[in-house]
C-alpha cells in the first residue's frame, strides 16, 4: 500500500496551470491536435505541461501472467485515433458523431489492455494518451453542440425545416426478395423539423453520446471515463513494475493536494468541460 501525501507545491503549480479557467490547455491540445499527420509523432503528443508531472505520478503495476516482451497496438492506435479527431473537417450533426463513437471504442480497448501496464513507459503512455483523447473528444463534443447551435439559427434565419435521417440496423427480410430492391430498402427516413426541434433532439443525441443512455451495456464519453477512474484507482494500489525508476516516488508522491490521482489529470479536465456542456 501507498502512503499519501499532501505537500504538493510545484504540482499545485502545474494543475493551476491547466485548469479549465485558463484557455491555454485546450490551446495546447488543439493546436497539436491541428498539425498535420506527417508531423505528428509521440513528443508531440507528449503535452509540455504535464511532462513535469510524469515521472512522478504515472503508475504501473506488476501483471506477472504477461510476458515482457509482448507488444499491443495501444498506442499505435491511440495515435492514430488522435488523427483521425484532430482531422475532423466538419462538426455538424450527426455525421460528425461517429468519429467519436469510434473513439470511444479505441479507448475501452485500450483501457482494458493487460500488455500496457506491464511496463512503466507503456503503462506512463497508455494513461497518459487515454487522457488526452478524453480531453480531445470532450473538446470535439463541445464543438458539435455549437454547431447544432449555429445550424438551427442559421435555418431560423432563412425559415427553413430541418431534416433529420433514421436509419434502422434491423432490417426487414422482404417477403419477396425483387420487389423493392430499386428503391433500397437500407435508405434512412426521415423527419423534417422546425429548427428549435431539430436542436433539441439533436442535443439529446448527443448528451447519450455523452453520458449514456438507459442501455448500461451502451457505452458513452462518461462511461468510459469512469472505467479509466477505476482502472487508475487499481493500478494504485498496485507495486510499481521492475523497470519503474523511481518505485518509491512512485509509491508515495501520486496525488495532488486535493488527494486525485495525478494520471488523471487530463481526464478531469475532460470532465470540467463536459460540466459546461449546453444540451439545453
Ligand atoms: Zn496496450
Amino acid at each position: 500500500m501507498y502512503r499519501r501525501q499532501y505537500h504538493f507545491d510545484p504540482i499545485r503549480g502545474t494543475r493551476e496551470q491547466t485548469s479549465l479557467l485558463e484557455p491555454n490547455l485546450f490551446d495546447s491540445v488543439t493546436e497539436r491536435l491541428d498539425k498535420a499527420p506527417d508531423q505528428m509523432n509521440p513528443s508531440d503528443i507528449d503535452l509540455s505541461h504535464i511532462n513535469t508531472t510524469n515521472e512522478i505520478n504515472l503508475l504501473t503495476s506488476s501483471i506477472q501472467d504477461i510476458p515482457s516482451d509482448q507488444s499491443c497496438a495501444c498506442l499505435s492506435s491511440m495515435y492514430l485515433t488522435l488523427d483521425n479527431i484532430r482531422s475532423m473537417k466538419s462538426f455538424s450533426f450527426p455525421s460528425s458523431l461517429h468519429c467519436l463513437r469510434d473513439a470511444l471504442g479505441t479507448a475501452e480497448l485500450c483501457i482494458d489492455c493487460r500488455v500496457c501496464p506491464n511496463q512503466y513507459l507503456t503503462a506512463t503512455q497508455n494513461a497518459q494518451l487515454l487522457g488526452t483523447l478524453l480531453l480531445s473528444m470532450s473538446e470535439r463534443y463541445n464543438r458539435i453542440l455549437k454547431t447544432i447551435e449555429s445550424d438551427t439559427i442559421e435555418a431560423e434565419d432563412v425559415r427553413q425545416t430541418k431534416t433529420l435521417q433514421i436509419g434502422s440496423t434491423g432490417m426487414v427480410e422482404p417477403r419477396h426478395e425483387h420487389i423493392g430492391s430499386m428503391a433500397g430498402s437500407s435508405e434512412p427516413l426521415v423527419l423534417e423539423l422546425p429548427p428549435s426541434e431539430w436542436k433539441r433532439l439533436a442535443k439529446k443525441v448527443v448528451n447519450a453520446e455523452v453520458h449514456g443512455t438507459s442501455d448500461p451495456s451502451r457505452a458513452s464519453f462518461m462511461s468510459i471515463l469512469a472505467t479509466l477512474e477505476e482502472r487508475q484507482a487499481r493500478w494504485h494500489m498496485m507495486e510499481p513494475t521492475d523497470d519503474c525508476p523511481n518505485p518509491e516516488r512512485r509509491r508515495h508522491d501520486m496525488h495532488d493536494h486535493n488527494n486525485n490521482p495525478m494520471c488523471l489529470m487530463l481526464a478531469r479536465e475532460a470532465k470540467k468541460l463536459v460540466d459546461l456542456f449546453d444540451f439545453s
